[in-house]
């Protein structure tokens, strides 16, 4: 390709795509290179997309056809024993009545080639089935374009944004990031149930329109370190499980094994009774937190959204931290146009941006919260087991006083635990979210 652009943007993910949204717009010549056939061909997620780093880009993304499946008016948080377990959940109709949704379900393949053809209006070229197998630099290491496995191969750029996810083939290669340790990602697969939708309204008591997101956590992971969740769809559910890759080598577990058993739960089976599954796949996470975060550029290049590890693992939020870290960078390149400076120096504004906003503010207020699920292998083992029997104790009416249920709980929690293992747990745990 002889063709020069200004931006040349690996990957069209809520991260890229941001980006290129914001450059177009501009006026600055961007090319977005995705590996896919189309935009969200390969891309996974949970389902759940907060609006407010979207509106930032496409202020009027509702009334333009984004593909929403359901507006989220509740969040459950299950924590789950091997024959039952604790919800907590929260419903809210300020934001339904405000019609301001804070968040909504929707599927990748759909929504990222909505989101690429936003760019698109805009003005930016994307050019999918083509995959970046290389960086392209001067002879002072500077990065001035890329390598692509099209016929017309190499491509020229000002500035390159690295956009390219967690399961990063370039990193590897070219080193512009360490790659993850098996520590600092987790396996997740997801399927999708298909059921009517007026079985999931009845299901989870919502209206038409209205969904609900659980997240999960305990036993389920057999031990490891990891979640589960189940998303309402329009007419489907989408249920999911990952843990951590170092775990499941360590515990040679299968993934779709964890899957099936998990569909299986008292919890869960009720929900999915009848569906039918419609499609199953499998994804890397970013869940290192703050301390995996890479340098966020260099020379002519900048690193955004799972591939400069922004994930945060306990809000689950990882495509809002794409888009908006995608249009910081964008503002970046826009600021050092200006002054036509492509260096590492000319782009540390990047970082700033970042770190004043909630973006690295919340991933560094959360640094700790990896260690303690990493440290603290009973919340996934002993404790659901013991916060269930303490549950399961209180309620049932048997004859006993509940003072000597109290005792019996407590020296139950003492032959599984010690004291000083549970205070320290109370202890990491406050540190870890405070
Ligand atoms: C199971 C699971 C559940 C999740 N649930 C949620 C959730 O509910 N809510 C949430 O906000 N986040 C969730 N996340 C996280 C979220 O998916 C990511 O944080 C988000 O997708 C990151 O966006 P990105 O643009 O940085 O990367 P990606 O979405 O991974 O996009 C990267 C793009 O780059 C392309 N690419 C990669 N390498 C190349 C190459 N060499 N050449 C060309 N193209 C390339 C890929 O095909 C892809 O399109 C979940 C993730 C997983 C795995």
């Amino acid at each position: 390709m002889d063709e020069q652009f200004d931006v040349a943007v690996v990957g069209a993910g809520p991260a890229g795509i941001s980006a290129a949204c914001i450059l177009a717009e501009k006026g600055v010549r961007t090319v977005v290179l995705e590996r896919g056939e189309y935009p969200g061909a390969k891309n996974l997620f949970g389902g759940v997309l907060y609006g407010h780093d979207l509106a930032q880009i496409v202020p009027d993304y509702r009334d333009r056809n984004c593909p929403i499946e359901r507006n989220i008016v509740e969040s459950r948080i299950w924590y789950l024993s091997r024959n039952g377990g604790y919800s907590l959940s929260y419903r809210d109709r300020v934001f339904e009545l405000q019609g301001k949704f804070n968040a909504f379900t929707t599927g990748r393949a759909r929504f990222d080639r909505w989101f690429a053809e936003q760019a698109k209006d805009r003005g930016a070229l994307i050019l999918c089935s083509t995959v970046v197998t290389d960086l392209l630099r001067d002879s002072n290491r500077r990065v001035i374009g890329v390598r692509t496995d099209r016929p017309d191969g190499d491509l020229r750029a000002r500035v390159v944004l690295l956009a390219d996810g967690i399961n990063s083939p370039l990193a590897k290669k070219t080193g512009f990031r360490p790659e993850p340790k098996p520590a600092e990602v987790a396996l997740s697969v997801k399927e999708v149930i298909g059921l009517p939708e007026e079985v999931i309204e009845e299901r989870f008591g919502v209206e038409s329109g209205s969904g609900v997101t659980v997240e999960i956590l305990g036993d389920v992971t057999w031990g490891m370190n990891g979640v589960a969740f189940l998303y309402t769809n329009k007419r489907s559910l989408s249920v999911g499980i990952g843990a951590n890759l170092l775990h499941f080598s360590q515990n040679r577990v299968r993934p779709y094994e964890m899957l099936e058993a998990f569909k299986q739960h008292p919890m869960l089976a009720p929900f999915i009774k009848g569906g039918k599954p419609q499609e199953y796949t499998a994804h890397w996470l970013a869940e290192g937190g703050f301390d995996t975060i890479p340098q966020l550029c260099g020379d002519g290049f900048l690193i955004a959204g799972d591939s400069a590890m922004l994930f945060n693992a306990l809000h689950r939020e990882g495509t809002n931290l794409a888009m908006a870290s995608g249009r910081m960078a964008a503002e970046t390149v826009l600021e050092a146009m200006d002054r036509g400076d492509f260096t590492r120096r000319g782009l540390e504004g990047y970082g700033r941006r970042l770190q004043e906003s909630y973006v690295l503010r919340d991933m560094k207020k959360y640094r700790r919260f990896p260690h303690l699920l990493q440290e603290h292998k009973e919340i996934f083992t002993t404790l659901p087991e013991l916060s269930s029997l303490a549950a399961r104790e209180m309620l049932t009416v048997n004859g006993v006083p509940k003072k000597e249920k109290q005792r019996a709980i407590w020296n139950a929690v003492r032959r599984k635990m010690s004291p000083f293992r549970l205070l320290g747990l109370l202890w990491d745990a406050w540190r870890s979210v405070r």
